[in-house]
């Protein structure tokens, strides 16, 4: 396949805001891509090289592509730079420069999908004195037998700036129409993905063998497996109900959740949305270095930790741990503690079909047999009786937890599902909503007075599963600090959109949208009913969606969450009704 079919394909899914013709230009696209290319192309519409856990990067700058874009058109860097000042966009600046292109090479090669792939993936692995050169080389000479279209296309991707906004469930239903004939085999296709993180080799295996040739995908260590989530209850009471009677009760720490895998001497460190975070700890990857264990996938959640005073601190601490450079200061300076709190894998064995507690029987042998100063076990009770619930709910407060985990003593570790297996009870369960709402920017009003130059009020969204669409929920206006603001700002810049995007569903009228991507904390006086937001539309109340009350930004970007880990429409309704029971009480 070349790479204009590509592009082109690209403009059309640009141009719609359905779903269903998204996936079906996503079909057409799959059914026209050769055994030995779909991989390739399951990444790049994801506007990556591989897998998003490998952490490849590109690190092109705008100063280099200029230069490249100026280089292979003949024109100059000021020109291009004036020219990018009127457009506003680097991808479409090079499209129109290559429609005048000055010097036109004789022979132009046809740049098929291995070329590109290639060529990006020798610009990503160029490093040392000389790497700039050659990424320049390498950017000019793709640029030299590209179209306008192909050239627009290969400065998006080399910026980062692609942003199709494919979400990974379009990705999946896509492959089962494509593959199976089938959208149905999606949950098939799903379940893989939650244990096998790679959609790439997914689609490799449904376009060479069948839905059945997926079964070959197992857990593996060092490739994260997809979370599994809890869902909130608003007291004890109901945790205990949903255990018949015994529940596990954890602290829930505030901090960072981390997949821990080992294999061998090889140590990789994920995070909640699978990203590699190996980097940030290596204090941790030596400790787990040592474990006299071969291999293993183990679950934790990192917290700063103060070693005089043996004190959780604010979670805002480990944003430290993010620098590229010095990363040996930082540890001295920031000291962390990890609370392992589950063991998926283990010498070659699955454990997520063993009951939790099983995995924490085993967990604790492990955690005995390798004592360390920066690992512990989390800390439990399983227990049934209310008052000492209450004792280790208090403990847990004042030992700088969030709330509690209740866990189902039966459970199983189900990958990427959220279900009542797991609940979180946070502190604030005496409140009416009992929870802070974690929600996805889709839009802005533009700012006035002190705000000119930022936004004066966001839109933010819940997300739904079954549309796979981001729904106005509310506006939110304050508890912004000029940090923030600033902060937040430089963060959105690169998520505006022309348009409303194809999954975000909304009626009001904005400045700015955004692809769904941001996702921030906020809190809330209570829910209500709304007829202008679309959040779980119809589901209460016909012709109403629901929204938040007095909505505050809680001084919390999510960057640990994925959009679709947003607040989402199950849990408003859950929330809303019983809101609704507490009234009546
Ligand atoms: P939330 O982010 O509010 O949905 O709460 C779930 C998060 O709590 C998980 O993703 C973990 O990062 C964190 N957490 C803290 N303590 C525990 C624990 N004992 N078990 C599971 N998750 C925990």
């Amino acid at each position: 396949m070349d790479f204009l079919t590509l592009t082109e394909i690209f403009e059309d899914m640009h141009k719609t805001n359905s779903r269903l013709v998204l996936i079906d230009h996503l079909v057409t696209l799959f059914k026209r891509t050769p055994v030995n290319t779909i991989k390739k192309i399951i990444y790049l519409l994801q506007g990556k090289l591989s897998p998003a856990y490998e952490g490849d990067e590109l690190g092109l700058g705008e100063k280099l592509t200029i230069k490249a874009i100026a280089e292979s058109s003949g024109i100059s860097v000021k020109e291009v730079e004036e020219k990018y000042g009127r457009v506003g966009d680097l991808g479409d600046t090079a499209k129109e420069i290559a429609k005048n292109k000055y010097q036109q090479t004789l022979v132009s090669e046809k740049i098929t999908i291995e070329r590109i792939y290639s060529t990006f993936e020798k610009i990503a692995k160029s490093t040392g004195s000389q790497s700039q050169i050659i990424k320049l080389r390498l950017v000019s000479s793709l640029l030299n037998d590209a179209t306008p279209l192909e050239s627009k296309y290969i400065i998006k991707f080399l910026l980062g700036t692609l942003r199709l906004g494919i979400a990974e469930y379009s990705i999946i239903d896509a492959l089962a129409i494509a593959f199976t004939g089938n959208r149905n085999n999606r949950k098939k296709i799903e379940e893989t993905y939650n244990v096998y993180t790679d959609l790439g080799t997914i689609a490799e295996i449904l376009s060479k063998k069948d839905l059945e040739g997926l079964n070959e995908l197992q857990i593996t260590p060092l490739k994260p497996i997809r979370p599994m989530l809890a869902e909130r209850i608003m007291d004890p009471i109901e945790g205990l109900k949903k255990g018949n009677g015994m529940i596990a009760f954890e602290y829930k720490l505030d901090g960072e959740r981390v997949q821990i895998h080992k294999d061998g001497l090889k140590v990789q460190l994920f995070s909640r949305s699978l990203e590699k975070i190996t980097n940030h700890y290596p204090d941790i990857v030596d400790t787990i270095k040592k474990f006299s264990i071969d291999n293993c996938i183990l679950e934790a959640e990192i917290v700063p930790f103060h070693l005089e005073t043996k004190r959780i601190q604010p979670f805002q601490e480990l944003m430290h741990r993010k620098r590229k450079y010095n990363i040996n200061d930082v540890i001295l300076k920031y000291p962390i503690k990890v609370f392992l709190f589950d063991i998926l894998y283990l010498e070659g064995n699955n454990l997520t079909q063993y009951e939790y507690t099983k995995r924490r029987t085993i967990l604790e042998s492990i955690v005995k047999e390798n004592k360390n100063h920066t690992i512990e076990l989390v800390k439990q009770i399983v227990s049934s009786n209310l008052n000492q619930i209450e004792r280790f709910f208090r403990k847990a407060k004042d030992d700088g937890c969030e709330g509690l985990m209740l866990k189902q003593l039966n459970s199983k570790y189900r990958a990427g599902a959220r279900e009542f297996l797991w609940m979180k009870l946070k502190k604030e369960y005496d409140n009416t909503l009992g929870d802070s709402f974690d929600l996805t920017v889709i839009g802005a009003l533009l700012g006035k007075g002190k705000r000119t130059g930022y936004y004066g009020a966001l839109l933010l969204a819940a997300y739904d599963k079954n549309s796979d669409n981001f729904q106005s929920i509310c506006k939110v206006g304050t508890g912004f600090s000029d940090r923030d603001l600033e902060l937040i700002y430089n963060e959105l810049k690169n998520y505006v959109i022309e348009t409303k995007p194809y999954n975000v569903n909304s009626n009001l009228k904005m400045d700015i949208w955004y692809t769904p991507k941001l996702v921030l904390e906020v809190i809330a006086s209570e829910i209500t009913l709304s007829p202008s937001h679309t959040a779980a539309y119809g589901l209460i109340q016909k012709n109403f969606g629901v929204a938040l009350r007095f909505p505050k930004y809680s001084g919390r970007i999510r960057f640990d969450k994925k959009p679709e880990d947003s607040t989402n429409t199950s849990e408003l309704i859950q929330l809303f009704n019983r809101q609704v029971k507490r009234n009546k009480l």
